[in-house]
């Protein structure tokens, strides 16, 4: 039984001040016994120290939102290594993310180089792959996504410490969703494709977040669509009350 994970991304968002006020607001959430999901943030890496401070031994985890391909340290101006990561607190690392694939030209072969990386220094890498507007409207998106896997997945991929984020590009941000049967025929894809190469047990472990305008309007019908086993959510984890709503949409 795979529990649901429901993840913010804060993007590039955020100052110590009103990330400590959204992180106390997550805190006094779920401070009465929180939702059933793991739940987890992802700051920009220089709140990971602040935010990291402020949750350590609650039930919230940290996550970084990239990492370096290979190196623990060295001579990568502006780059962070997932050992950094990993002795920062986090135990997730965002990988691929389409705003890192466009803003960033990053392929899939780096993303994969990357989520080696991560696993090498016991981060769990959260893959992110999805379709652009154009790819769904020529019917390629399940074509595309096989492909980004294909090429991001670390080589060999792990079961348990693997989690996969299909975001279609065009929902991002945009307030727009595929349909609930739209997204169950991707999950779907994604879980018989990992089960063909990684094998039953395995395959039934990696978790398959949904992300792309989740809100808490929406949450409940999103995370109840088969193998959909939680959210990576944007803009709605910039605010306590919308992420808790949408992790409480879990039960
Ligand atoms: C994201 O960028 O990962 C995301 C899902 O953003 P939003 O929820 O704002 O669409």
């Amino acid at each position: 039984m795979r529990r649901k994970l429901i993840a913010g991304n804060w993007k590039m968002n955020g100052l110590r001040a009103s990330a400590t006020q959204l992180v106390q607001g997550l805190l006094d959430g779920v401070s009465g016994g929180g939702p059933s999901c793991e739940l987890l943030v992802c700051p920009p890496a220089c709140l990971l120290e602040t935010v990291g401070g402020l949750i350590a031994g609650t039930p919230i985890a940290l996550g970084g939102q990239d990492c370096h391909h290979g190196a623990e340290a060295g001579a990568h101006t502006g780059d962070i290594s997932a050992a950094m990561l990993k002795d920062a607190g986090c135990a997730y690392v965002i990988l691929g993310h389409s705003e890192r694939r466009s803003d960033h030209g990053e392929a899939d072969d780096l993303v994969r180089a990357k989520a080696g990386a991560a696993l090498a220094a016991g981060l769990t890498p959260i893959v992110c792959v999805g379709e652009t507007a154009a790819q769904r409207d020529d019917g390629r998106t399940l074509a595309v996504v096989e492909d980004q896997l294909a090429g991001s997945l670390p080589q060999p991929a792990p079961g348990q410490a693997l989690v996969i984020a299909y975001e279609p590009v065009w929902a991002i941000g945009s307030g727009r969703t595929p349909s609930t049967e739209e997204v169950g025929e991707v999950h779907g894809a994604v879980r018989r494709w990992l089960d063909a190469r990684l094998g039953g047990e395995a395959a039934a472990a990696v978790r398959i977040l949904y992300g792309g305008s989740m809100k808490p309007g929406n949450a409940a019908e999103l995370l109840a669509v088969p193998d959909v086993d939680g959210g990576l959510i944007g803009g709605a984890s910039l605010k306590a009350e919308d992420f808790l709503a949408i992790a409480q949409a879990c039960d």
